[in-house]
């Protein structure tokens, strides 16, 4: 007898805690497991800008998923469309190939990638924080414009190089601000040519605040800490413009910089567009089961769903987190194993446990459980909970054992030189199987689709 097939895309948050708990509470003979995923690792986000800013190494942050899967079938590549007729998604693998990989039930959880706007010059010249490779390129990247300044004649060059501009106020943008303007501050030790007044780092958001998610104290609390390092505030303010040499804000200022990052949110990726169902700012939208209406056999999770937030009631849906995604992914395995066993499906609910911000060094905020920390304290609980949060004894030792010796021998700056000269876009890094990433990529084989109106 065949077994129902169960074919998850997406190995992240919410694509592998789905699976992991599919393989425990299945027997072998219940279901056939695969997983579609570019990568053979499950990538802790949060920890990004640590390793953007030197203090984890990449491995410590790239979770294994032969330690996690036992018996899920991997499939490396990555999905181009999904046809919801015929049963069957199509396939690029990394080898180059196409295959249709037909399914009983579909788990979507493919993430999301960058949001960008129509802003000239944006997807040519802007780096991005969302793939391992973007942090190890951005490290690279602010290392050589210490290293060229230091050499530069030019004093405007030299000014420009030490210019950094992040935009987004959100926690990945104030997170990379912060512990990269961290790692320039102590690199400035360790060259003598530098002036360390000439370093700049801008942060620069549309929102007149700073980590809304936290509310207003904890907001202006981690503004005040990051000005008293010498980070500048560009808030009501976005881009107009971007050239290799400069960004031109949306209030008339010219920055000369090479540097410029842009986190300023996300967007569901490309996938999301192959299936009918209805979206809400680009995110597929579930019920509360986590099935997609209209879309049989096929669930939907994480940053790529618009999933009901019954906690907080009315048209809420959860926000795009990984503690979200986690738990999603949990609660549709759970509802699998229901549909294979003819019992009712279950509506997702969870409570947002708070959010954690690190600063970098003994700076952070956080608010775990509705109590507003800052400072020591808030850091300890940052990183007590990235520890429990990483799914694997050995990513815990990796990122324990790397936090302790940045604490005791400090930051290097040595750029690893593996991506010189690579294009660098935020497509050409968050360019999943045959097609780009981004929201307006179209159907495979076809003409990019007309975007669906957003009922949102
Ligand atoms: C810098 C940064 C800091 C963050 N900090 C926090 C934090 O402190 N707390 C918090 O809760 N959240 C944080 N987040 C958000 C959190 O990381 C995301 O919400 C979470 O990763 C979403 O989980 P997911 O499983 O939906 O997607 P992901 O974890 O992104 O996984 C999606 C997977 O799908 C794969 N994929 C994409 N397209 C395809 C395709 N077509 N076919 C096959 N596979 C595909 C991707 O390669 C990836 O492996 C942060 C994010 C960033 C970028």
């Amino acid at each position: 007898m065949t077994r129902p097939k169960i074919l998850v895309v997406g190995g992240g948050f919410a694509g592998v805690e789905c699976l992991h708990r599919l393989e425990r509470a299945l027997r072998p003979a219940e279901a056939e497991l695969t997983l579609v995923t570019p990568t053979d690792y499950q990538l802790y986000l949060p920890l990004l800008p640590h390793v953007a800013a030197g203090v984890l190494t990449p491995q410590s942050v790239a979770v294994s998923l032969r330690r996690r899967l036992r018996r899920t079938r991997i499939v490396p590549g990555g999905a181009n469309g999904v046809d919801t007729a015929a049963r069957s998604v199509e396939v690029h693998t990394t080898a180059g190939t196409t295959v249709h990989l037909p399914y009983d039930h579909l788990v979507l959880a493919a993430g999301s990638t960058t949001r960008t706007f129509d802003i000239p010059g944006l997807a040519e010249h802007a780096l991005g924080m969302k793939t391992l490779a973007q942090a190890a390129y951005l490290r690279d990247h602010v290392i050589s414009q210490l290293d060229l300044a230091a050499v530069a004649t030019d004093e405007a060059e030299r000014a420009a190089r030490m210019r950094f501009v992040v935009v987004g106020g959100g926690y990945a943008g104030v997170e990379t601000a912060a512990c990269l303007q961290r790692l320039t501050a102590a690199a400035t030790a360790r060259f003598p040519r530098l002036d360390p007044g000439l370093l700049e780092w801008h942060l620069v958001d549309l929102a007149p605040k700073l980590l809304p998610e936290l509310g207003d104290r904890l907001g202006a609390k981690a503004m005040e800490t990051l000005r008293r390092r010498g980070v500048r505030f560009s808030l009501n303010t976005s881009v107009r413009a971007v050239t290799p040499e400069s960004v031109t804000l949306t209030d008339g200022r010219v920055l000369p910089t090479r540097t410029l990052v842009w986190t300023a949110g996300v967007a569901a990726g490309p996938l999301v567009g192959t299936l009918d169902g209805p979206t809400v700012r680009g995110r597929l939208r579930t019920t509360a089961e986590l099935t997609v209406p209209g879309s049989p056999g096929v669930f939907a999770v994480g940053d790529a769903a618009a999933v009901p937030d019954l906690a907080v009631g009315g048209d809420a849906i959860t926000p795009p987190t990984a503690q979200h995604a986690q738990r999603q992914g949990k609660a549709v395995a759970r509802n699998l194993v229901a549909r294979l066993r003819g019992a009712p499906l279950r509506p997702y609910h969870h409570r947002d446990l708070g959010l954690v911000v690190d600063l970098g060094g003994t700076d952070a905020v956080s608010k775990p459980l509705g109590v507003e920390l800052s400072g020591v304290p808030a850091q300890l609980v940052a990183r007590g909970y990235h520890v429990m949060a990483l799914p694997t004894l050995t990513a815990r030792a990796r990122v324990l054992t790397n936090w302790a010796l940045n604490a005791t021998t400090g930051d290097d700056f040595v750029r690893t030189g593996f991506q010189e000269g690579r294009p660098a876009t935020l497509q050409d890094f968050e360019r999943v199987g045959a097609r780009p990433a981004g929201p307006d990529a179209g159907r495979p084989g076809s003409a990019p689709d007309t975007p669906r109106p957003d009922p949102a």
